[in-house]
Protein backbone atom coordinates (compact mmCIF):
# COMPACT_ATOMS: atom_id res chain seq x y z
CA UNK A 1 0.00 0.00 0.00
CA UNK A 2 2.44 2.55 0.83
CA UNK A 3 4.14 1.81 -2.66
CA UNK A 4 0.84 2.22 -3.97
CA UNK A 5 0.50 5.59 -2.52
CA UNK A 6 4.02 6.95 -3.33
CA UNK A 7 3.03 5.89 -7.03
CA UNK A 8 0.29 8.51 -6.86
CA UNK A 9 2.24 10.86 -5.23
CA UNK A 10 4.69 10.70 -7.75
CA UNK A 11 2.22 10.76 -10.36
CA UNK A 12 0.76 14.19 -9.27
CA UNK A 13 3.73 16.33 -8.91
CA UNK A 14 0.60 19.02 -7.75
CA UNK A 15 -0.93 18.27 -4.22
CA UNK A 16 -3.12 15.11 -3.64
CA UNK A 17 -5.70 15.27 -0.57
CA UNK A 18 -6.15 12.54 1.50
CA UNK A 19 -9.42 12.13 0.11
CA UNK A 20 -8.80 11.29 -3.14
CA UNK A 21 -5.37 8.89 -2.21
CA UNK A 22 -8.26 7.10 -0.17
CA UNK A 23 -11.23 6.93 -2.56
CA UNK A 24 -8.24 5.92 -5.29
CA UNK A 25 -6.80 3.25 -3.34
CA UNK A 26 -10.13 2.14 -1.59
CA UNK A 27 -8.51 2.75 2.56
CA UNK A 28 -9.77 4.99 4.88
CA UNK A 29 -8.34 8.29 5.43
CA UNK A 30 -6.74 7.37 9.13
CA UNK A 31 -4.78 5.10 6.97
CA UNK A 32 -3.59 6.91 4.49
CA UNK A 33 -1.85 9.13 7.19
CA UNK A 34 -0.67 5.97 8.90
CA UNK A 35 1.30 5.01 5.47
CA UNK A 36 2.29 9.06 5.14
CA UNK A 37 4.27 8.72 7.96
CA UNK A 38 5.40 5.37 6.92
CA UNK A 39 7.17 7.10 3.81
CA UNK A 40 8.50 9.84 5.77
CA UNK A 41 9.78 7.76 8.50
CA UNK A 42 12.00 6.01 5.49
CA UNK A 43 13.23 9.66 4.30
CA UNK A 44 10.88 11.01 1.78
CA UNK A 45 9.92 14.32 2.31
CA UNK A 46 6.51 14.82 1.55
CA UNK A 47 4.64 18.30 2.13
CA UNK A 48 0.96 17.88 4.33
CA UNK A 49 -0.98 21.16 4.57
CA UNK A 50 -4.42 21.03 5.96
CA UNK A 51 -6.74 21.80 2.97
CA UNK A 52 -4.75 20.99 0.16
CA UNK A 53 -3.12 17.62 1.00
CA UNK A 54 -0.14 15.94 0.33
CA UNK A 55 2.90 16.35 -2.26
CA UNK A 56 5.91 14.51 -2.71
CA UNK A 57 9.05 16.78 -2.33
CA UNK A 58 12.42 15.07 -2.21
CA UNK A 59 13.14 11.22 -2.43
CA UNK A 60 15.41 9.66 -0.31
CA UNK A 61 19.24 8.47 -1.51
CA UNK A 62 18.33 4.98 -0.24
CA UNK A 63 18.90 1.48 -1.89
CA UNK A 64 15.68 0.38 -0.72
CA UNK A 65 13.02 -2.27 -3.25
CA UNK A 66 10.43 0.83 -3.21
CA UNK A 67 13.32 3.17 -4.17
CA UNK A 68 15.03 0.98 -7.23
CA UNK A 69 11.85 -0.69 -8.46
CA UNK A 70 11.42 2.52 -10.76
CA UNK A 71 14.23 1.70 -12.59
CA UNK A 72 14.81 -2.34 -12.40
CA UNK A 73 13.28 -4.23 -15.50
CA UNK A 74 14.43 -7.40 -14.51
CA UNK A 75 12.04 -10.73 -13.89
CA UNK A 76 13.89 -12.04 -10.92
CA UNK A 77 17.03 -10.66 -9.95
CA UNK A 78 16.52 -7.89 -7.39
CA UNK A 79 12.76 -8.95 -7.09
CA UNK A 80 13.19 -9.68 -3.50
CA UNK A 81 15.33 -7.34 -1.20
CA UNK A 82 16.42 -7.12 1.96
CA UNK A 83 17.33 -3.65 2.97
CA UNK A 84 19.34 -2.95 6.09
CA UNK A 85 20.52 0.40 7.65
CA UNK A 86 23.28 -1.94 8.95
CA UNK A 87 24.93 -5.16 9.31
CA UNK A 88 28.15 -6.22 9.27
CA UNK A 89 28.50 -7.82 5.64
CA UNK A 90 25.95 -8.06 3.05
CA UNK A 91 27.53 -11.52 1.81
CA UNK A 92 27.26 -13.15 5.27
CA UNK A 93 23.86 -12.34 5.44
CA UNK A 94 23.16 -13.32 2.07
CA UNK A 95 24.49 -16.46 2.74
CA UNK A 96 22.18 -16.50 5.86
CA UNK A 97 19.19 -15.92 3.43
CA UNK A 98 20.09 -19.03 0.83
CA UNK A 99 20.85 -21.23 3.84
CA UNK A 100 16.38 -20.38 4.33
CA UNK A 101 15.86 -20.93 0.91
CA UNK A 102 15.76 -17.93 -0.48
CA UNK A 103 15.41 -18.13 -3.76
CA UNK A 104 17.26 -17.09 -6.75
CA UNK A 105 18.23 -13.59 -7.64
CA UNK A 106 17.05 -12.79 -3.95
CA UNK A 107 19.25 -9.58 -2.88
CA UNK A 108 21.06 -8.44 0.18
CA UNK A 109 21.55 -4.56 0.18
CA UNK A 110 23.11 -2.59 3.66
CA UNK A 111 23.44 1.14 3.25
CA UNK A 112 26.62 0.52 5.68
CA UNK A 113 28.86 -2.63 6.10
CA UNK A 114 30.65 -2.44 9.72
CA UNK A 115 32.98 -5.63 9.04
CA UNK A 116 32.58 -5.56 4.84
CA UNK A 117 34.65 -8.52 3.36
CA UNK A 118 37.32 -8.71 -0.06
CA UNK A 119 38.78 -12.03 -0.57
CA UNK A 120 40.93 -14.00 1.39
CA UNK A 121 40.06 -12.75 4.50
CA UNK A 122 40.34 -9.10 3.44
CA UNK A 123 38.84 -6.05 4.53
CA UNK A 124 36.59 -3.51 2.31
CA UNK A 125 35.76 -0.16 3.32
CA UNK A 126 31.86 0.43 3.00
CA UNK A 127 30.80 3.67 4.18
CA UNK A 128 27.30 4.62 4.78
CA UNK A 129 24.98 5.83 2.04
CA UNK A 130 28.70 6.45 0.01
CA UNK A 131 28.60 3.22 -2.25
CA UNK A 132 26.62 0.09 -3.18
CA UNK A 133 27.26 -2.64 -0.92
CA UNK A 134 25.73 -5.51 -2.34
CA UNK A 135 24.61 -9.11 -2.73
CA UNK A 136 22.92 -11.81 -4.63
CA UNK A 137 21.71 -15.38 -3.63
CA UNK A 138 21.86 -17.61 -6.95
CA UNK A 139 21.33 -21.13 -7.49
CA UNK A 140 23.02 -21.68 -11.03
CA UNK A 141 22.77 -25.34 -11.83
CA UNK A 142 26.17 -25.38 -13.01
CA UNK A 143 29.53 -27.55 -12.32
CA UNK A 144 31.51 -25.86 -9.64
CA UNK A 145 34.37 -25.60 -11.88
CA UNK A 146 32.46 -23.38 -13.87
CA UNK A 147 30.93 -20.48 -10.57
CA UNK A 148 34.49 -18.55 -11.11
CA UNK A 149 32.81 -17.81 -14.45
CA UNK A 150 29.93 -15.35 -12.52
CA UNK A 151 32.56 -13.38 -11.63
CA UNK A 152 33.97 -12.32 -14.95
CA UNK A 153 29.85 -11.80 -15.54
CA UNK A 154 29.60 -9.50 -12.93
CA UNK A 155 32.42 -8.19 -13.89
CA UNK A 156 30.45 -7.08 -17.31
CA UNK A 157 27.76 -6.09 -15.93
CA UNK A 158 29.49 -3.98 -14.15
CA UNK A 159 31.18 -2.56 -17.32
CA UNK A 160 27.68 -2.11 -18.87
CA UNK A 161 26.25 -0.91 -16.22
CA UNK A 162 28.95 2.22 -16.19
CA UNK A 163 28.56 2.62 -20.00
CA UNK A 164 24.97 3.20 -19.27
CA UNK A 165 25.68 6.34 -17.30
CA UNK A 166 28.33 7.43 -19.71
CA UNK A 167 31.44 6.23 -17.66
CA UNK A 168 34.48 4.03 -19.18
CA UNK A 169 35.45 1.27 -16.85
CA UNK A 170 37.85 -1.60 -17.01
CA UNK A 171 37.98 -5.19 -15.33
CA UNK A 172 41.87 -6.01 -13.71
CA UNK A 173 41.00 -9.91 -13.83
CA UNK A 174 39.70 -11.19 -12.01
CA UNK A 175 37.45 -9.39 -9.57
CA UNK A 176 38.47 -5.05 -9.66
CA UNK A 177 36.98 -2.55 -11.66
CA UNK A 178 38.56 0.42 -12.64
CA UNK A 179 38.06 4.03 -13.27
CA UNK A 180 40.93 5.79 -14.56
CA UNK A 181 43.31 3.91 -13.18
CA UNK A 182 42.03 3.35 -9.86
CA UNK A 183 39.92 0.52 -8.03
CA UNK A 184 35.91 1.72 -7.55
CA UNK A 185 34.61 -1.73 -7.15
CA UNK A 186 35.58 -4.94 -5.80
CA UNK A 187 33.35 -8.65 -6.53
CA UNK A 188 33.66 -11.25 -3.82
CA UNK A 189 31.94 -14.59 -5.24
CA UNK A 190 31.62 -17.22 -2.77
CA UNK A 191 29.96 -20.70 -2.74
CA UNK A 192 28.72 -23.06 -0.85
CA UNK A 193 28.07 -26.92 -1.97
CA UNK A 194 29.64 -30.31 -2.66
CA UNK A 195 32.65 -31.72 -5.39
CA UNK A 196 30.37 -31.76 -7.55
CA UNK A 197 27.23 -29.55 -7.09
CA UNK A 198 26.56 -25.96 -6.20
CA UNK A 199 24.14 -25.44 -3.52
CA UNK A 200 23.89 -21.32 -4.07
CA UNK A 201 26.87 -19.00 -4.74
CA UNK A 202 26.63 -15.48 -3.14
CA UNK A 203 27.72 -12.73 -5.28
CA UNK A 204 28.87 -9.93 -3.69
CA UNK A 205 29.39 -6.47 -5.47
CA UNK A 206 30.94 -3.21 -3.70
CA UNK A 207 31.00 -0.18 -5.71
CA UNK A 208 32.62 2.88 -4.26
CA UNK A 209 29.94 5.93 -6.01
CA UNK A 210 29.81 8.73 -3.96
CA UNK A 211 33.11 9.03 -1.21
CA UNK A 212 35.19 11.84 -0.87
CA UNK A 213 39.16 11.51 -0.35
CA UNK A 214 38.41 11.64 2.98
CA UNK A 215 36.27 8.73 3.22
CA UNK A 216 39.19 6.70 2.48
CA UNK A 217 41.84 5.38 4.90
CA UNK A 218 44.92 6.79 3.78
CA UNK A 219 46.58 3.77 2.90
CA UNK A 220 44.09 2.83 -0.02
CA UNK A 221 43.75 6.69 -1.23
CA UNK A 222 47.00 5.93 -3.60
CA UNK A 223 45.21 2.73 -5.37
CA UNK A 224 40.91 3.46 -4.71
CA UNK A 225 38.76 5.85 -5.52
CA UNK A 226 34.92 6.96 -6.13
CA UNK A 227 32.86 7.10 -9.39
CA UNK A 228 31.90 10.82 -7.78
CA UNK A 229 36.07 11.42 -7.28
CA UNK A 230 37.12 10.51 -10.81
CA UNK A 231 33.82 11.63 -12.40
CA UNK A 232 33.81 14.79 -10.79
CA UNK A 233 29.73 14.33 -10.67
CA UNK A 234 27.06 12.66 -8.16
CA UNK A 235 26.23 9.56 -9.36
CA UNK A 236 22.12 8.66 -8.84
CA UNK A 237 22.67 5.33 -6.50
CA UNK A 238 19.53 3.86 -7.42
CA UNK A 239 19.82 4.36 -11.01
CA UNK A 240 23.32 2.90 -11.03
CA UNK A 241 22.26 -0.14 -8.72
CA UNK A 242 19.41 -1.44 -10.82
CA UNK A 243 21.38 -1.04 -14.19
CA UNK A 244 23.99 -3.40 -12.59
CA UNK A 245 21.48 -5.57 -11.52
CA UNK A 246 19.49 -5.56 -14.94
CA UNK A 247 22.49 -6.24 -17.27
CA UNK A 248 23.84 -9.06 -14.54
CA UNK A 249 20.38 -11.01 -15.33
CA UNK A 250 20.82 -10.50 -19.20
CA UNK A 251 24.36 -11.59 -19.30
CA UNK A 252 23.66 -14.67 -16.58
CA UNK A 253 20.75 -16.12 -18.05
CA UNK A 254 23.20 -16.06 -21.15
CA UNK A 255 25.21 -17.68 -19.25
CA UNK A 256 22.99 -20.41 -17.92
CA UNK A 257 21.01 -21.22 -21.38
CA UNK A 258 23.94 -21.72 -23.49
CA UNK A 259 26.47 -22.59 -20.71
CA UNK A 260 29.39 -20.40 -21.96
CA UNK A 261 28.76 -16.18 -21.30
CA UNK A 262 30.20 -15.75 -24.05
CA UNK A 263 29.20 -12.24 -24.31
CA UNK A 264 30.23 -11.62 -20.82
CA UNK A 265 33.91 -12.98 -21.20
CA UNK A 266 33.91 -11.26 -24.36
CA UNK A 267 33.22 -7.64 -22.75
CA UNK A 268 35.52 -8.58 -20.34
CA UNK A 269 38.20 -9.14 -22.36
CA UNK A 270 37.59 -5.88 -24.51
CA UNK A 271 38.05 -3.78 -21.31
CA UNK A 272 40.72 -5.47 -19.83
CA UNK A 273 43.23 -3.70 -18.06
CA UNK A 274 45.83 -6.44 -18.31
CA UNK A 275 46.05 -7.54 -21.72
CA UNK A 276 49.38 -6.93 -22.90
CA UNK A 277 51.05 -6.01 -19.29
CA UNK A 278 53.54 -8.01 -17.28
CA UNK A 279 52.30 -8.42 -14.25
CA UNK A 280 53.11 -10.10 -10.86
CA UNK A 281 50.81 -13.15 -9.78
CA UNK A 282 50.75 -14.78 -6.49
CA UNK A 283 50.05 -17.96 -5.78
CA UNK A 284 50.06 -19.32 -2.47
CA UNK A 285 53.41 -18.56 -1.23
CA UNK A 286 54.81 -18.14 -4.73
CA UNK A 287 55.45 -15.06 -7.06
CA UNK A 288 56.46 -15.22 -10.12
CA UNK A 289 56.20 -12.69 -13.01
CA UNK A 290 54.45 -13.20 -16.64
CA UNK A 291 53.10 -11.44 -19.47
CA UNK A 292 49.46 -11.45 -19.76
CA UNK A 293 48.40 -12.28 -23.53
CA UNK A 294 44.69 -13.40 -23.18
CA UNK A 295 41.50 -14.15 -21.25
CA UNK A 296 40.00 -17.28 -22.40
CA UNK A 297 36.62 -18.41 -22.84
CA UNK A 298 36.44 -20.34 -19.64
CA UNK A 299 37.31 -16.96 -17.96
CA UNK A 300 40.81 -17.86 -16.90
CA UNK A 301 43.74 -14.94 -18.01
CA UNK A 302 46.45 -17.05 -20.11
CA UNK A 303 49.85 -15.99 -19.18
CA UNK A 304 53.19 -16.30 -20.61
CA UNK A 305 56.20 -16.85 -18.01
CA UNK A 306 59.35 -15.92 -18.20
CA UNK A 307 60.87 -19.42 -19.34
CA UNK A 308 58.74 -19.02 -22.30
CA UNK A 309 56.03 -21.27 -21.06
CA UNK A 310 52.29 -20.48 -20.86
CA UNK A 311 49.92 -21.24 -18.14
CA UNK A 312 45.81 -20.24 -17.74
CA UNK A 313 45.09 -18.72 -14.24
CA UNK A 314 42.17 -19.34 -12.26
CA UNK A 315 40.63 -16.50 -10.71
CA UNK A 316 40.11 -18.68 -6.67
CA UNK A 317 43.80 -18.60 -6.43
CA UNK A 318 45.56 -15.97 -7.66
CA UNK A 319 46.10 -12.23 -7.10
CA UNK A 320 47.64 -10.31 -9.42
CA UNK A 321 49.87 -7.19 -9.20
CA UNK A 322 51.90 -4.97 -11.73
CA UNK A 323 55.16 -4.31 -12.27
CA UNK A 324 54.97 -1.73 -9.93
CA UNK A 325 52.27 -1.06 -7.87
CA UNK A 326 48.79 -2.29 -7.68
CA UNK A 327 48.37 -1.70 -11.57
CA UNK A 328 51.54 -0.95 -13.66
P1 LIG B 1 42.53 -7.66 -4.54
O1 LIG B 1 41.59 -8.06 -5.63
O2 LIG B 1 43.06 -6.27 -4.70
O3 LIG B 1 43.59 -8.66 -4.29
P2 LIG B 1 40.24 -7.93 -2.79
O4 LIG B 1 39.36 -8.08 -3.98
O5 LIG B 1 40.29 -9.04 -1.85
O6 LIG B 1 41.71 -7.53 -3.21
O7 LIG B 1 39.76 -6.63 -2.03
C1 LIG B 1 40.26 -6.31 -0.74
C2 LIG B 1 41.30 -5.22 -0.82
O8 LIG B 1 40.79 -4.08 -1.50
C3 LIG B 1 41.69 -4.69 0.54
O9 LIG B 1 42.78 -5.40 1.05
C4 LIG B 1 42.04 -3.22 0.29
O10 LIG B 1 43.37 -3.10 -0.17
C5 LIG B 1 41.17 -2.86 -0.87
N1 LIG B 1 39.92 -2.16 -0.48
C6 LIG B 1 39.21 -2.23 0.66
N2 LIG B 1 38.11 -1.46 0.61
C7 LIG B 1 38.10 -0.89 -0.60
C8 LIG B 1 37.24 0.01 -1.26
N3 LIG B 1 36.12 0.48 -0.71
N4 LIG B 1 37.57 0.37 -2.53
C9 LIG B 1 38.70 -0.08 -3.13
N5 LIG B 1 39.54 -0.92 -2.55
C10 LIG B 1 39.27 -1.33 -1.31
Amino acid sequence: MKNKILAYLQENQEFVSGEAISNRLGISRAAVWKHINGLKESGYVIDAYPRKGYRLKEKPDILTAQALEEYITTKRIGRIIYHYEAIPSTNHQAKIHATEDAPEGTVVISEVQTAGKGRLGRKWESPSRKGIWMSIVLRPKIEPALVPKITQIAAAAMILAGQAMGFSFKVKWPNDIIYNEKKICGILTEMSGEMNRVYDVVLGIGVNVNQTLEDFPEDLREKASSIYMEAGLKINRQKLCANILNAFERLYDDFLTEGVGEEAIAICKEHSILIGKRIFITKGDTVFMAHVEDLNEQGELIVKKEDGTFESLISGEVSVRGEKGYLI
